[in-house]
């Protein structure tokens, strides 16, 4: 034999040998029959196995979910880190993978599987490894998806079975990630700051309107993220994962949000920190949500999820360290910011526009309510140029302070600052601190509850300046850190996701005390004597206001709040910032 052959020889025992050991990964419910998904046992012993297998994979227990079994995190590495310090040290990316927040839309659980095989298949695995770890969340909404079922996703092609949107408190845990009301969302939070990602993907399955793609992708809203993050994503990750797809045969197309039909334009989703790409991009992460399209064959989107997500790591690879210099600079950028927007607006005047693929649209009559529907049909594809609206402006900001100050009688809102990594110290001793105080003049609240609370809205504050006590072991939030952004987001009450809209704070929008109208009326004299302002101020309210004149229980309690004996702290919110 000569030295060639020998070396063909060589070669084709190690393809052997590697072969042998793929074919001992265990196969995935999807790979024994493609409609069907994996339960959460059969998932996570798959895991276990795999880890057994592999000197690459480890399965940890990252902390419980709302039933009694735990949220697990993959991790892909080739040198065992156990959190970002450790992938800081290695100079390593990591990428979080999400799957089965709705786990309805099972397909990125199933496609994950596949995923971590093919890349433990891959040769190349050791040199990938070198620069980035990934980390996967098997199935985040563990309670749900133990609720199996096949008929709550009423339009959806398949699997045959799979488990329920809500988790076992009927939460959408997609909402829940800065009012933290299940026990998951607390387990995210610390796993979040375990491994602070640079690169977040969150899977998912849509319904809407029907299209020739089989996968879309929202990313993380632009105007809102850190201008290094936002550039990173849109000059190199996007385009890059659109056109590794489009390579592969399945060409991907922005996240279809419209009102009508798509033809006349799609919007661009604000994501605000109650979602995951929100809830991630506040904390210096690119963060993007796979939505694969529920008339797609579950085969059909469990490949198109297998392909995303290798079209994500090959990104990371490719645009390594520019990945590890936008977090740098998102971080910095962050410690020195002034000032925070806590609005924004779509811009109607401003879109890009789009080729879209689209299923021409006809109108025809139902015969039972006799009123025309939208039906797209597939037979008929032509290409559009649609508009995309893709532009917010900000429309009210805000001045970071130096310090809040926060008793630790909200032991709710300090668990989850904790848990977000926020720096916190205990007053050493009673004081009574003057500083800036949020005076809360408006409020809209739903009469219907929305996830668990009765969100408000349309806050509108005052701004004043005030002594009030706080008490040995309240909080001092110093700011300065990479957590800024989430302290404004949850502590600003005008914020749209912050914890006075999520109730939090509601115990301040209620008097504590009151007066009995009788002895009040009585004690007229001596209280204007002793503020003749009030009596100047009232005798002009009786002569400009009609329905106040005429109302005598209106003249009583506007006496009442302008007058010593009103309680002072009355729609106070009572977080100080001090500048
Ligand atoms: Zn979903």
């Amino acid at each position: 034999m000569n030295y060639i052959a020998i070396a063909f020889r060589f070669l084709y025992i190690f393809l052997f040998i590697n072969n042998i050991a793929f074919c001992q990964f265990p196969l995935t419910a999807f790979e024994r029959n493609p409609q069907s998904s994996t339960t959460y046992e059969e998932c996570i012993q798959f895991y276990k196995e795999l880890a057994k297998k592999s000197k690459y994979v480890s399965i940890v227990e990252a902390g419980m979910s709302d039933v009694e079994a735990a949220i697990h995190t993959i991790i892909i590495s080739n040198q065992k880190e156990k959190n970002y310090i450790d992938c800081k040290k290695n100079n390593k990316i990591v990428i979080l993978i999400n799957n089965g927040i709705h786990p309805g839309e099972p397909d990125g659980i199933d496609g994950s599987m596949i995923f971590v095989k093919e890349l433990l298949n891959d040769k190349s695995i050791h040199q990938l490894l070198k620069k980035i770890t990934i980390v996967i969340i098997p199935v985040y909404n563990v309670g749900g998806m133990m609720n199996r079922n096949n008929s709550t996703r009423a339009n959806q092609n398949g699997p045959l079975e799979y488990g329920f949107r809500g988790n076992n408190q009927y939460l959408d845990l997609n909402r829940d990630f800065i009012k933290c009301d299940s026990r998951n969302a607390i387990t995210f939070a610390e796993l979040f700051q375990k491994w602070q990602p640079h690169l977040f993907i969150d899977t998912h399955t849509t319904d809407g309107a029907d299209y020739p793609y089989t996968m879309t992708l929202i990313s993380s809203q632009k105007d809102k993220m850190n201008p290094s993050l936002s550039s990173c994503m849109e000059s190199k990750i996007t385009p890059f994962v659109y056109a590794k797809m489009k390579s592969l045969d399945d060409e991907i197309f922005p996240y279809i949000d419209f009102e009508g039909v798509p033809d006349n334009g799609i919007y661009d989703f604000m994501d605000p920190p109650r979602y995951s790409s929100g809830y991630a991009s506040i904390h210096h992460c690119m963060a993007y949500i796979t939505e694969s399209h529920m008339l797609k064959t579950h085969e059909q989107r469990c490949k198109s999820h297998i392909r995303i997500l290798h079209s994500f790591v090959q990104a990371a690879n490719q645009f390594y360290r520019d990945i590890l210099d936008a977090k740098t600079k998102s971080i910095d950028f962050e410690k020195s910011k002034k000032l925070y927007t806590l609005k924004w607006e779509l811009d109607f005047k401003r879109a890009d526009t789009l080729e879209y693929k689209a299923y021409a649209i006809e109108r025809p009559i139902n015969k039972y309510t006799n009123s025309p529907f939208i039906y797209y049909n597939s037979q008929k594809q032509t290409m559009k140029k649609i508009p995309f609206y893709n532009k917010h402006n900000a429309i009210r900001q805000v001045k970071k302070p130096k310090y809040y100050v926060i008793h630790r009688a909200y032991e709710d809102v300090i668990q989850r600052l904790k848990a977000n990594g926020v720096l916190m110290i205990p007053l050493k001793k009673d004081s009574l601190i003057f500083a800036h105080f949020y005076k809360i003049l408006d409020y809209k609240t739903p009469k219907e509850p929305y996830e668990n609370h009765y969100l408000h809205s349309e806050v509108r504050v005052e701004e004043i300046e005030m002594r009030k006590k706080y008490f040995i072991g309240d909080f001092v939030i110093p700011m300065g850190y990479a957590t800024d952004r989430f302290v404004i987001e949850t502590l600003e009450p005008e914020a749209e996701d912050s914890y006075f809209a999520w109730n939090f704070f509601d115990g301040i929008l209620q008097r504590k005390e009151y007066f009995s109208d009788y002895i009040f009326s009585a004690q007229l004299d001596e209280i204007f004597e002793k503020d003749p302002s009030l009596l100047e101020n009232y005798q002009k309210k009786l002569k400009t206001d009609s329905l106040f004149k005429s109302n005598v229980n209106m003249q009583l309690n506007y006496l009442y709040s302008q007058s010593a004996y009103s309680e002072p702290y009355y729609r106070i919110y009572p977080v100080a910032k001090i500048d």
